[in-house]
């Protein structure tokens, strides 16, 4: 068997300089040098005719040399170099910048290959800074090219001999790490099959089956991990066993209106977990405007009742604010104590709260992550709830539950996630859904319209705010760019809207490199009617309540994710009024009208998330790195998803037979959980 430990400085290629530059990438052993998978292939297999090529493709020329090598020097210390080069149907210029050692590597008359981007302008066909392999010796065309990962100064040449390298002393003898019967059942390839064919495929189908025996692989390690990590927390850890006396009832019957089924299922829910001595890890998942905040206060009030204290976080102090509020109003009438903590906080105030907090006089202490800082101590932490959970992390949560002695946890998060995606994004939690609306909403109409009926959007902004309603307006940039052109920005649109279009209305601006004090001010402005038209970036996303706002403009919206847009719909149709959603879009793509249909035809968050997922497939549904979780080195959940379902599939089995994997035929799958998490894991 190979030493898969064995330090890369032994593998040949590899000397000091490298090694160095191998270990900032995160190389240092034999295996994460065979495990560095490459980023993309080029497929330099059939060399094109000169006549044929194409502006702006990468294409493989088989040609002869027909000049000397020219070179030119220009501007300080730089050089051009220039090369005559033709085939049977023309010729070409093949250009190098500073790559002086080149000058007399190519010989008049000699054929080579060459690979690399092409330019046509004029009719003239250039070739530039291409890659390049003498006749009959390919090691850098003619063949399927892997192309690593940012890779420093190591040249894509050196990194792939060296895994080459890597690759010849593991030929034939890594150990296979899935069970046979895994193997077979969904046909995946063999490890050494694998591992040759994901960095030197023979041909696109071989990458495939590779590919996919290693996505397997790794979702289905960190699946198992998942489930032994939340079955650990299941068992083994003490929690705080809230009182039953209290009922939650009580708040509840206070309220003024009824709960809706799907409340009153998921307050069951986590009042059980409450009670039990095990602590709470519990997603609750809920549509923009589906009530989450007032389960979140009726679990507190549980907290405060049994001598317990609660933190409530939220992902921006407008929010912040807005939850003391609704926390105040229903909690004060029971003695329960509410207080914000603040970044901006005068020292004298902030030290009253804190020493209050530390003496247990407040219950509810409420704030955004200023709440993470050392110097808050509770008296005893009871229950920690994160609102919108993406923006902080698990690391922030793991960081505020510290402050307790295992307090029990509730996530909250509109941002709908597929089920497939919440498990493994989740997969130490238990999940609560409400998917349901409190009764009486009125359907938002969606209208997504081409940019040139923008005049027509303008005037239907003018009637609303002549009704005395108030605008959103969202735009994907805060200022200009040249990098993408075509997207309005925030500041533009100020500007227009200020001095041409609605020179009589109050328009404002909000972005995120405001000062977070002049932020709450535009905020607490707009929500008290002085301003009509607000425009800003997605800031205003999350859970910000303005009744009377009743129109929703997105320019460029091709440029958000149907999850992105659903939440920014989500600000309009909180009051009694009609409300409007426009979704201006830029773009004749398939895909983006597609999208915009869904957005139009569904106004049910799970829906448009899976949507999206399925249209878009790969992507930034929502920023996976935000969620904190595990780095794949090569799935993509979106990519992915049907393998992810297998896996699941396979893992549910797994975990019912044989949960801690101690059957001898899964001792591969016990092995490879404990070795990929043996920080975080004892199974
Ligand atoms: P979410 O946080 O899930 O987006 P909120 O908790 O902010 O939603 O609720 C939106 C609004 O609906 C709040 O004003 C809240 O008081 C109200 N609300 C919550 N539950 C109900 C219900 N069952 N019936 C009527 N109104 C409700
Ligand atoms: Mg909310």
């Amino acid at each position: 068997m190979v030493d898969l430990n064995k330090s890369v400085q032994y593998i040949k290629g590899v000397g000091p300089n490298n090694m160095l530059l191998l270990q900032k990438l995160g190389i240092n052993t034999l295996e994460d040098l065979i495990t560095f998978y490459p980023r993309t292939y080029e497929d330099r297999g059939k060399p094109k005719k000169i006549y044929d090529l194409v502006d702006g493709e990468e294409a493989l020329i088989d040609v002869i040399c027909a000049s000397n090598m020219n070179v030119t020097r220009f501007a300080k210390n730089k050089v051009m170099l220039k090369m005559l080069v033709r085939d049977d149907t023309g010729e070409c210029v093949l250009t190098w910048f500073n790559q002086t050692y080149l000058k007399d590597k190519f010989k008049l008359g000699e054929r080579y290959q060459f690979y690399g981007k092409v330019n046509i302008k004029y009719g003239r066909i250039e070739m530039t800074r291409p890659v390049f392999d003498k006749d009959g010796l390919s090691k850098n065309t003619g063949k399927i090219i892997p192309i690593y990962p940012l890779t420093y100064k190591l040249s894509q040449n050196k990194i792939r001999s060296i895994i080459e390298n890597g690759l010849k002393e593991v030929a034939g003898k890594l150990e296979e790490t899935i069970p046979e019967y895994i193997l077979k059942s969904y046909d995946l390839e063999d490890i050494n099959t694998a591992i040759k064919q994901i960095h030197f495929p023979n041909d696109f189908k071989e990458y495939n089956k590779a590919r996919r025996r290693f996505v397997f692989e790794e979702l289905l390690t960190v699946q198992l991990a998942l489930s032994s990590l939340k079955s650990r927390y299941d068992k083994q850890i003490n929690g705080i066993e809230f009182d039953k006396n209290v009922k939650m009832s009580d708040v509840i019957d206070s309220l003024p209106f009824k709960l809706t089924k799907a409340q009153l299922k998921v307050l069951e829910e986590i009042d059980k977990d409450m009670e039990s001595n095990k602590p709470m890890n519990r997603l609750l998942q809920g549509d923009v405007g589906s009530g989450k905040t007032i389960v979140s206060i009726i679990a507190a009030y549980k907290v405060a009742k049994s001598g317990y204290q609660s933190a409530i976080m939220a992902p921006t102090a407008i929010l912040a604010e807005q939850h003391l509020q609704e926390f105040t109003k229903v909690l004060e009438p029971f003695g329960v104590r509410c207080e914000l903590l603040q970044g901006g906080m005068r020292a004298k105030k902030r030290q009253e709260i804190l020493q209050d907090l530390k003496d247990g006089k407040i219950d509810i202490l409420i704030g955004t992550h200023a709440l993470i800082v050392e110097d808050v101590e509770f008296k005893n932490l009871g229950l920690v709830v994160t609102d919108e959970q993406h923006r902080f992390g698990v690391r922030q949560r793991a960081n505020i539950v510290a402050k307790g002695n295992n307090p029990d946890v509730l996530v909250m998060t509109a941002t709908p996630i597929p089920r497939t995606l919440a498990i493994i994004l989740y997969g130490d939690l238990d999940i609560s859904i409400i998917d349901e609306l409190p009764p009486n909403r009125k359907k938002i109409e969606t209208y997504p319209v081409k940019k040139n009926m923008e005049h027509r959007v303008e005037e239907f902004i003018r009637k609303n705010v002549q009704e005395g309603r108030q605008a959103y307006v969202v735009c994907p940039l805060v200022e200009e760019s040249e990098e993408y052109e075509n997207c309005k920005s925030v500041m533009e649109l100020v500007e227009e809207y200020k001095t041409k279009i609605f020179p009589e209305l109050k328009v404002e601006y909000l972005h995120g490199k405001m000062k977070q004090k002049e932020k709450d001010d535009i905020m607490k402005r707009f929500k008290d009617g002085e301003i009509q038209i607000l425009i800003s970036t997605t800031v205003i996303e999350v859970g910000v309540n303005v009744p009377n706002a009743n129109t929703m403009v997105v320019y460029n919206a091709e440029h958000f994710g149907l999850a992105q847009l659903h939440q920014l719909r989500g600000r309009v149709g909180r009051g009694e009024y009609q409300s409007y959603c426009i979704l201006i879009y830029d773009s004749n793509s398939k895909t983006t009208k597609e999208r915009m249909k869904t957005m139009k035809e569904t106004d049910n968050g799970f829906i448009v998330a899976e949507k999206d997922l399925e249209i878009r497939g790969s992507g930034e549904f929502f920023g996976t790195r935000q969620h904190g979780l595990p780095e794949f080195k090569i799935a993509n959940l979106f990519e992915d998803v049907s393998i992810l379902k297998e896996v699941q599939a396979l893992a549910a089995k797994i975990e019912e037979i044989d949960p801690r994997l101690e059957n001898d035929y899964n001792r591969q799958l016990h092995k490879l959980v404990e070795e990929k998490f043996e920080d975080r894991i004892s199974i």
